[in-house]
């Protein structure tokens, strides 16, 4: 039996005519940038969230990389970013020219460790960028009082996080600003690239939507030396369709990390921890494992597809190692890097192919 990594085609397949209609009103509208489908969903997304504002842009990491603009955050500030991540939360941070101050995750929800914060803020630091690694929140509430305390900035990349909550409150609502992915294979997925820059302050959404604008508020009137980062009319429209059932699809998630999590019973793979605190949607479900390429081998075998996100951890990519970072300075950002195994999850899993999967990794 054949387990992909993820495929879209029931999900799909389920809102067919709800899409095509979608993208036959862009198309018969004759307005593919900046139409009124944008708004729409900007709207839409921002009271899912509970913020005040969203910007639709490119891609996530332009998202990110807008926040920091808009914040006039740039050369000579510094941005504590995780040692563990996708290499774009980094990225953002050198984008507009900072520097990225790695800090480990904690070994429990693999998120930004609360506890080692503090000894890595100088006076440059400008903000904390916390990311929602795998669908989770991690130590929300202390980071959240660690940036209070020492006047920063906190800025969610939400980009695999897409309606999951943390004490009850969604993410792109929690901190000062989000940003999100709407990459194809991210919980809300667009037929394409795209983003959004959901924030509380109607001021810094209107700021990142004049630098994703050439800089131009009105026309041909630059105010600032931007960039061109907008999502497309097609895909907006196509987020507005596929909204409305995103909680419908985490929850089949949630589901799926329910049976993997009580069928996968081998001691020699280490289950993902769930935080008290927060829901999690599933973006990844990781585990850990002695063999980790013995274990994707193994899974491959039977049919199933097993990734590893990510297996080089920021600190070592050979683009920062101008930062000269050594080997062994983030244990638990190394550990994950050397022992993560994702496994299938995606809305549309069969019963048997669920199974399929438990019973694989039980005979590793
Ligand atoms: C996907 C992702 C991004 C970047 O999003 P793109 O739309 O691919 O630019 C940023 N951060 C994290 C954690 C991601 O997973």
């Amino acid at each position: 039996m054949n387990v992909p990594f993820a495929d879209f085609s029931v999900m799909h397949t389920e809102i067919r005519d709800q899409l095509d209609a979608a993208i036959r009103r862009v198309v018969d509208a004759n307005y593919f940038i900046g139409s009124p489908e944008n708004k729409d969903f900007e709207d839409r997304f921002a009271a899912y969230c509970g913020a005040n504002a969203c910007v639709g842009c490119g891609n996530g990491l332009d998202a990110l990389q807008l926040i920091l603009r808009a914040y006039g955050i740039g050369a000579g500030d510094e941005l504590i970013v995780p040692a563990h991540t996708f290499i774009a939360t980094g990225l953002a941070v050198t984008y507009v020219g900072a520097k990225p101050v790695f800090v480990d995750v904690e070994p429990h929800w693999y998120c930004l460790d609360a506890a080692q914060i503090e000894d890595a803020i100088t006076e440059r630091t400008k903000a904390i960028m916390m990311v929602h690694i795998y669908g989770q929140v991690g130590e929300f509430q202390a980071v959240r009082e660690i940036a209070d305390k020492h006047g920063l900035l906190l800025i969610e990349d939400a980009a695999q996080a897409h309606g999951a909550r943390y004490r009850g409150q969604r993410t792109g609502s929690l901190a000062d600003a989000a940003g999100f992915s709407f990459y194809p294979g991210k919980n809300l997925g667009a037929f394409g690239d795209g983003g959004a820059a959901v924030c509380r302050d109607a001021a810094v959404a209107e700021r990142i939507r004049t630098y994703g604008n050439y800089g131009a508020r009105t026309k041909y009137q630059h105010v600032y030396k931007g960039v061109n980062s907008r999502l497309d009319s097609v895909q907006a429209a196509v987020l507005s369709v596929k909204l409305e059932f995103l909680d419908r699809w985490n929850a089949e998630r949630r589901r799926i990390a329910g049976r993997y999590k009580k069928g996968i019973t081998n001691p020699s793979i280490r289950l993902p921890q769930e935080n008290p605190d927060a829901e999690h949607v599933w973006h990844i479900f990781p585990v850990m494992a002695e063999g980790r390429d013995a274990l994707i081998a193994h899974l491959r075998d039977q049919g199933i597809t097993a990734l590893c996100h990510y297996p080089v951890p920021m600190h070592l990519h050979q683009a920062y190692a101008d930062l000269g970072y050594a080997p062994g300075r983030f244990p638990v950002a190394e550990y994950i890097a050397s022992h993560e195994v994702s496994l299938p999850m995606y809305y549309g899993m069969t019963e048997e192919q669920i199974d399929h999967v438990i019973d694989a990794a039980n005979r590793f």
